[in-house]
């Protein structure tokens, strides 16, 4: 029978949290009135994760899991879990129980009163660092007035999505995949449900700053291209700064005989003031073209060497 509910969970190297995310999802499912599914996602960790997913397989139907080849990503681990879900609601969460299971039935709630998009935001961050609230408080902000849609701010991939969202998102043959906003992007009815983040239950942060600030690049050159004009506006700032030095000496030449003009420190500051400019207008383009390359390549988004507790097989992840 197919299920009503789908749990996408992505695992990276979380075998202290395993058992205890198995226990409070447990909990959940109990709660929910009708049949539910627990996808694992395991990212190519390195650890014992795989074994623990496999023993949850074998005591618990209800468990399916994805392995994927490699590490490919937080936000490629959750599309493969999406690809094979089959419930009629979807749920994604972290595994490392910082989205709150105990949430998930108010999103159910939501999602029959008729919103297909349910996604929980954050009204706290319990004991994160200061730096990353400043952060991340800054980046939401900044990367709404950016984009060309209203990506909520302080919404993490935690959210509900009902059958027809999650066929949408798996027809999008994107490679940059920025969840939060491609939710955002497909439109639907979407409502928020806030939510106190709590801190990570065991082990490290798996998000390294590269992989954070890939997160965050991605997010802004996926839905804006405002950069693009940045470099635009600093080649006309440039020209008028060029314009006006060009003014001033004229004047002192014609005006002032007797002014000594200094060139070198003028001259190198105006190379390298252009030399800056450029190379961010390239920096700029490589982005895109970058991605464009990305995209035209084709390749599969992710592959996958073990796949269980799917009757329905559906082998070719986003052709
Ligand atoms: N994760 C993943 N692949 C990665 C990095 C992370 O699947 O390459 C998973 C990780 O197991 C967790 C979720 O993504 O379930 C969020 O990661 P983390 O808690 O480290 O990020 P943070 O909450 O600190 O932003
Ligand atoms: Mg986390």
């Amino acid at each position: 029978m197919a299920p009503t509910y789908s749990l996408v969970v992505p695992v990276y190297n979380e075998e202290e949290i395993l058992q205890t995310l198995y226990q409070r999802l447990c909990g959940i499912m109990e709660r929910l009135d009708g049949p539910v599914e627990l996808i694992l996602v395991n990212d190519g960790s390195k650890d014992r994760s795989l074994q623990l997913i496999r023993e949850l397989r074998h005591q618990d139907k209800r468990v399916a899991y994805i392995s994927l080849a490699r590490n490919f990503g937080h936000q490629v681990a959750v599309t493969a879990g999406l690809h094979y879900a089959r419930g009629q609601a979807v749920i994604i969460l972290d595994a490392d129980l910082q989205d709150p299971p105990e949430l998930i039935p108010e999103l159910v709630e939501k999602w029959k009163q008729g919103y297909q998009v349910v996604y929980a935001q954050r009204t706290v961050r319990h004991k994160e660092v200061l730096y990353k609230r400043v952060a991340a408080y800054t980046y939401y902000r900044m990367l709404q007035r950016l984009s060309d849609i209203t990506i909520p701010t302080d919404t993490g991939d935690f959210c509900l999505l009902d059958r027809r969202v999650v066929d949408v998102l798996n027809a999008m043959p994107e490679r940059n995949r920025y969840i939060r906003g491609l939710r955002t992007w497909v439109g639907f009815k979407q409502v928020a449900v806030p939510f106190e983040r709590d801190p990570r239950f065991a082990g490290e942060r798996k998000y390294t700053l590269g992989k954070l600030l890939g997160l965050a690049f991605n997010g802004i050159f996926s839905f804006s291209r405002v950069p693009l004009k940045i470099s635009t506006y600093l080649g006309l700032v440039s020209a008028l700064v060029a314009l006006v030095m060009a003014g001033m000496v004229f004047y002192w030449r014609v005006f002032q005989s007797d002014s000594q003009f200094t060139g070198y420190a003028t001259i190198l500051i105006a190379v390298f003031f252009l030399g800056a400019v450029q190379l961010i207008g390239v920096g700029i383009l490589g982005e895109y073209i970058g991605r464009i390359y990305e995209e035209v390549k084709g390749r599969p988004l992710f592959t996958f060497s073990e796949l269980e507790g799917f009757n329905q097989s559906n082998p070719s992840p986003l052709e």
